[in-house]
């Protein structure tokens, strides 16, 4: 088909050429003696996305998933109790992982469209005087049902209890797009990457630690291997990896980071804001519900929509894709065919969020829905003109 394939799914997320041509170098050795003098100040940059002065950084060669892992395989032992929360196909991953690991997990069932429910997890902390829960789990973003989390007030939870435990927090859509601070948020373990905030193609997991997660790694017992923080501090110290490592992703990553702190965080959490206040603006004005239950729970990276009774959002996605040469994301699981989802994360500027909700709006009037032609662009439009964008320009 003529014309770009328009992608947005949130993640793999737009990559900036910038970053594509960082990646498209020949092969290198990666034990050479100035391979560190990549490597070293690409630890510290990254660390710097999550706000994490006092820990340290891994770049595993997996997906966000394998981050999950690293995260619960160093710093817990198997049977040791840990609280969970699920509301979404990720939210629901995560725990299925923790209880095929061992962990002795109790969940809080939501409502698909709801968040971490942070009251519950406030007096359950609370009730655990003898500090039985060893890890507190939350999925800061789900990219499923496109709610975000009030991690901070998990944190609060867990002084007012002044519980131990470790905080767990999946940031896989969420950071290097929306506010995140590892320091502030007494985050101990921070699951990303590389496909979304990041830019990059998947292929990285990345995992930021706080420097009590570092310390609890030290009683950890689970069995662990191609994830050993051991094996990686060991190396990494030095500026190698314990294995082959993904260069050319690296390449990539360092590119990425240099423009996320070019462009600057807050002005990034600025943009994501902007952006997704126009993709809710045109909602609005279709006329239509966003899955996430609560303003609160809005996310500032993914919006997941509903469809009216009687209408498959599947047919919106096919339609979009197969008529328009356009990408949105599927419902996934519970939500399937009720939901299609609009990806606005990473590299991304109001043109290209306006291209994605009126190629939404041609699919839904294919498939028949009740959309008036122009509705949801305009509000978008109105939102985007009205507002000023805070970097002045995006990247
Ligand atoms: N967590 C969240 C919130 C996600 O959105 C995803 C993937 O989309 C994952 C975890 C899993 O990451 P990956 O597919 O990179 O393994």
């Amino acid at each position: 088909m003529a014309g770009f394939n328009h992608l947005f799914i949130p993640g793999p997320t737009n990559m900036p050429e910038q970053v594509r041509m960082a990646m498209n170098v020949s092969m290198q050795d990666m034990r050479a003696p100035d391979f560190p003098d990549f490597t070293k100040p690409l630890f510290e940059k990254v660390r710097r996305v999550f706000k994490n002065t006092t820990g340290r950084v891994f770049l595993y060669p997996s997906s966000g998933t394998g981050a999950w892992e690293a995260a619960i395989q160093n710093t817990l032992s198997p049977g040791d109790k840990v609280l969970m929360s699920r509301f979404g196909q990720f939210s629901h991953l995560w725990v299925d992982m923790a209880q095929r690991l061992g962990l002795d997990v109790e969940v809080f069932d939501c409502e698909w469209g709801e968040g971490v429910p942070v009251e519950k997890y406030a007096e359950r902390l609370k009730a655990d005087t003898s500090h039985e829960i060893k890890a507190v789990f939350a999925t800061h973003n789900e990219t499923a049902t496109g709610v975000s989390s009030d991690i901070k007030g998990v944190r609060a939870a867990l002084d007012a209890a002044n519980h131990p435990a470790l905080l767990m927090v999946d940031g896989v859509s969420s950071i290097g797009s929306i506010e995140f601070d590892q320091d502030a948020w007494g985050v101990d373990c921070a699951v990303s990457g590389s496909q979304k905030g990041f830019m990059l193609p998947a292929g990285l997991g990345i995992l930021s630690v706080s420097k009590w997660a570092l310390e609890a790694h030290k009683h950890a017992e689970f069995p662990r291997t191609f994830f050993s923080f051991d094996d990686m501090i060991a190396t990494n110290d030095q500026g190698y990896f314990p294995y082959t490592p993904a260069t050319q992703l690296l390449k990539g990553l360092d590119v990425s980071c240099d423009m996320i702190h070019k462009e600057g965080l807050e002005n990034i959490w600025a943009r994501h804001h902007r952006l997704a206040s126009g993709v809710r603006a045109a909602v609005d004005a279709w006329g239509l519900k966003l899955c996430a239950k609560e303003t609160k729970w809005h996310s500032d990276t993914v919006s997941a929509i509903l469809v009216p009774e009687g209408f498959d959002a599947r047919d919106v996605i096919s339609t979009g894709y197969s008529k328009y040469n356009t990408s949105f994301g599927t419902g996934l699981s519970k939500v399937m065919g009720r939901v299609f989802r609009i990806g606005h994360l990473g590299w991304l500027n109001e043109g290209m969020v306006s291209t994605a909700l009126s190629v939404a709006e041609m699919s839904m009037i294919d498939v028949g829905m009740n959309i008036k032609a122009g509705s949801g662009v305009g509000a978008a439009i109105e939102h985007f003109t009205s507002t000023q964008a805070k970097s002045g320009k995006a990247i």
